[in-house]
């Protein structure tokens, strides 16, 4: 399949995730903290290259794929390089929000299964802790029935679109990294989507 119909799956998966998430933000009431950047400051964030495919299109078009690709094999840190810090007390944005991975839009309003099959709200403390009333209504919610997205389900579909770059589970940058060598590479003898796109 060639990336541009691998792309366009992709991105037609957020949109359903999309839709799904804002049903479920409303009925729970819960919401990010504005400004917060707490979650992707995390050392630890793993995704799948496939689900950065969207971004590393998105920078190849408008020229910035080698260069990024440069700095993802220069950095140390096992920070996301996407995120930009504006301040030491977590706050900051993502820089590429809108190319933003599937671990970024699931999680805080997606659903994890236990080992009794339940499903368990997966957010953070600031969340649990600071929203505590509408968190422990929305987990009750859950138990009884109430739609919420879950990972498992999401990853899975992503594995569909390709299993090979969907299925593996990478620190962050290192995803984001194959990503961009898989677009890269697969222009390395085909000639690149005309330039009208790359003022998209
Ligand atoms: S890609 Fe954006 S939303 Fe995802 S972890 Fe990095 S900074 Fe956060």
């Amino acid at each position: 399949m060639s990336i541009e119909q691998r792309v366009q799956l992709v991105e037609h998966l957020f949109h359903q995730l999309e839709l799904e998430s804002a049903q479920f933000q409303k009925a729970s009431g819960m919401s990010c903290v504005s400004g917060c950047g707490k979650c992707c400051s995390h050392p630890n964030i793993e995704a799948s290259p496939l689900e950065f495919l969207p971004w590393a299109f998105h920078l190849f078009l408008n020229g910035e794929a080698e260069k990024t690709l440069q700095i993802l094999k220069q950095t140390q840190t096992t920070n996301c390089i996407v995120y930009k810090s504006l301040s030491v007390i977590d706050q900051g944005r993502c820089s590429a929000y809108q190319y933003r991975g599937l671990i970024c839009r699931l999680f805080g309003f997606a659903a994890n299964t236990d080992k009794y099959g339940s499903l368990r709200l997966a957010t953070c403390k600031i969340i649990k802790e600071g929203q505590a009333d509408k968190y422990n209504s929305t987990s009750q919610a859950i138990a009884k029935g109430l739609y919420v997205p879950v990972f498992t389900e999401y990853y899975m579909q992503l594995n569909q679109i390709d299993f090979n770059l969907g299925n593996k589970l990478l620190s962050i940058n290192k995803a984001l990294k194959m990503a961009l060598e898989e677009v890269l590479q697969y222009y390395t003898y085909r000639t690149s989507p005309d330039s009208e796109k790359k003022c998209g």
